[in-house]
């Protein structure tokens, strides 16, 4: 199973080598990479054999924890020269760059569902983003003011799915985890309500950044157990923890399945905490050159700067 088997306590202790994937263009050519620390080296380059790109490991079932293990030992020093280069020296694209689907979870958070006035939902509100509103770390998030008036930022734990999921349990759910990375759900309200259907102002193209990097389900034994933040040009506005969520990552995966399959490369955004533009007064809904930044504990910061372009470019 590609998932990995989670030994007793790992991910526990700090001390751990944590290795964790990345996607990124190299040479005109979409690329697997494993970073530690700030670290980064091709899968080829570490193992021989390895799958080349995201899509490559997620179509395999036996090479995550032989590639997280060769990653975690120093590169020999006669390969120090190609044994790697520094994350900010790459180009970044998603980890996924094109989700077979990404499903959504709206008013997941009890103090979401609190600052609009509403009961917190009895069973989860599932959408959809279409894929080509993917865009990576440092991409910029960009929008017609003509077309989307009112664009927000929503910070997401992102769920990836590593196995094929139809009706699992609950219990059984995180299994079918290959990792976890940073979702901003960005969102243009006026066509959101304006459409009565949300999926298009959902999925205006870059408007579901994700990563900078996938950390694998062993590295996070509790996904309600992470801090999750939004920050719009310094301004702290959602500071939250995933444990406050209504419908957990495992209950989400467990309720989709029994109406659809998840597939490997899926992504399932888990819901974003209280304190969204729209809802704030005043309001603090997104502007030209606002820079916004998504971290969550133990994963990373996703950071993306807003543009408006009128017209169609
Ligand atoms: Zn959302």
């Amino acid at each position: 199973m590609l998932a990995p088997s989670t030994p007793p306590g790992r991910g526990a202790s700090p001390g751990d080598i944590a290795v964790r994937l990345i996607t990124y263009r190299e040479a005109g050519r979409e690329r697997l990479g494993l970073v530690t620390g700030d670290h980064v080296r091709a899968a080829a380059d570490v193992l021989p054999d390895a799958p080349g790109t995201m899509a490559e490991l997620l179509a395999r079932d036996d090479t995550l924890r032989e590639l997280q293990e060769a990653a975690a030992e120093p590169a020999p020093a006669a390969e120090s020269a190609r044994a790697g280069r520094r994350l900010e020296e790459i180009e970044l694209l998603a980890p996924v760059p094109r989700p077979g689907k990404i499903v959504a979870v709206g008013l997941n958070y009890h103090a979401h569902a609190t600052e609009q006035g509403i009961e917190p939902p009895t069973q989860p509100t599932v959408f959809a983003k279409f894929p080509t509103s993917v865009v990576a770390h440092e991409a910029t998030v960009s929008w017609d003011p003509e077309l989307a008036g009112q664009v927000d930022y929503e910070a997401e734990l992102a769920v990836v799915i590593g196995r094929t999921a139809r009706r699992v349990l609950e219990r059984d759910a995180l299994e079918y985890v290959l990792g976890y990375t940073c979702a901003n759900d960005v969102t243009a309200r006026d066509l959101q309500r304006g459409d009565r259907q949300w999926v298009r102002g959902k999925s205006l193209d870059t408007f579901c950044p994700l990563g900078p990097v996938l950390v694998t389900a062993d590295e996070i034994p509790d996904p309600q157990a992470l801090a999750i933040s939004c920050t719009v040009s310094g301004e702290r506005l959602q500071e939250a923890s995933t444990g406050d969520m209504i419908f957990g990552a495992a209950s989400l995966i467990a309720f989709c399945s029994r109406a659809f399959t998840l597939e490997p490369g899926d992504v399932l955004l888990t819901g974003t905490p209280s304190g969204v533009g729209v809802y704030r007064d005043p309001q603090r809904l997104l502007r030209d050159g606002d820079e916004m930044t998504v971290e969550i504990e133990r994963i990373g910061r996703l950071v993306n700067r807003c543009r408006t372009t009128v017209g169609d470019r």
